[in-house]
């Protein structure tokens, strides 16, 4: 791909923003509205904090803030500590951390580093189109696998089958899990709560392809919108379309809306369903989660649709996974949303 640059300047809005080892801000026609913060980062593994209920211990995120522009993203707040916002900074003023290959095999090179699974995907989509630009995964992949790190990929980015060959490559070294984001089969709600994003056709059609690769593929089906994605008829057709595309098992959780998410979501609610935001409001009170009894209700509709298209007779597996984390089966509970999606 060829790609025109416009280098900011001191007086072009938004350039020179502090960020720590900010080395240039640019544009380009092709992502028009969009500004690319290139940074060198200081570390590229990140510790997840030990009360965080995510699976995984280390996560990387090449870049911060996400084209995929979700409006439920939950990812949203961390764009403030850059002192930008969580809303329309987080959808057009991305970060891109270009030296992250170079600081990963740095660390993964130290003898302290024990080798726990790292996670990717779980703050911005390592897949969203900019990395066929900067091509950051393929080094973050090679530079895993040749260290003996096992790792997982969460996406929406079709984007990923030009590295399948890679994946399948560091597969033989080391445990490799990847998962595809999606929750919903109609294009035009799609566009409308998830602008960004491939469409749900191009995420079946990636499923495909990572199941032909011979790697599994496990899908996060989140989130579940109430009253626009639950009804039996959807998330029938949903296990259908995932089933058929070749997915080795998927894993349902309702909307949750944490602060940051929240305001930005109910906002777009209000602009495309205004006659919901009442009945949103009963559901979610001040908190980040559904009443429980609606996650009940969820997971045992949920369950049925995973029943009819065979999932209950495939082995369950966790799109990341370490040995003490255990979480209840969708059918019995809704999970925790382990990550953004
Ligand atoms: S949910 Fe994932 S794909 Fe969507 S905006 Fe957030 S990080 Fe990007």
């Amino acid at each position: 791909m060829r790609w025109e640059t416009r280098e900011l300047t001191g007086t072009d809005p938004g350039a020179l923003l502090p960020l720590a080892g900010l080395v240039r801000s640019t544009q380009t026609p092709e992502f028009a509205g969009v500004t690319f913060h290139e940074v060198l980062c200081k570390s590229a593994l990140n510790r997840v904090p030990a009360a965080s209920s995510m699976p995984f211990s280390w996560t990387i995120n090449p870049t911060r803030g996400c084209l995929h522009r979700c409006t439920y993203c939950f990812a949203r707040r961390t764009h403030e500590y850059l002192d930008l916002d969580a809303g329309r900074d987080f959808d057009t003023q991305i970060i891109v951390k270009t030296n992250v290959v170079d600081v990963l095999r740095t660390e993964l090179a130290r003898p302290s580093w024990a080798r726990e699974h790292v996670a990717l995907g779980t703050n911005s989509d390592p897949y969203m189109r900019a990395e066929g630009r900067y091509r950051l995964m393929p080094g973050i992949i090679t530079a895993l696998a040749e260290s003996g790190t096992p790792f997982s990929i969460l996406t929406k980015g079709p984007l990923l089958k030009r590295d399948l060959p890679l994946l399948v490559e560091a597969a033989r070294t080391v445990p490799v899990s990847v998962a595809v984001s999606l929750a919903l089969l109609d294009p035009e709600l799609q566009h409308r709560v998830e602008p960004g994003t491939p469409t749900p056709a191009a995420r079946l059609d990636l499923i495909r392809s990572v199941a032909d690769a011979g790697l599994e593929c496990s899908v996060l089906a989140m989130p579940i919108l109430p009253w626009l994605t639950d009804s039996e008829a959807q998330l029938d057709a949903l296990y259908a379309a995932l089933a058929d595309a070749g997915a080795a098992d998927v894993t349902t959780g309702a909307l949750h809306l944490r602060p940051g998410a929240r305001e930005w979501f109910l906002a777009w609610l209000g602009r495309e369903y205004p006659e919901l935001v009442p009945q949103y409001r009963r559901l979610y009170g001040r908190g980040s989660y559904a009443t429980a009894d609606y996650r009940s209700w969820l997971g045992e509709r949920s369950g049925r649709a995973r029943r009819r298209h065979g999932f209950d007779k495939r082995p369950s597996r966790r799109w990341a996974h370490r040995p003490e984390a255990t979480m209840p089966p969708p059918e019995a509970a809704e999970p925790a949303q382990p990550a953004l999606f």
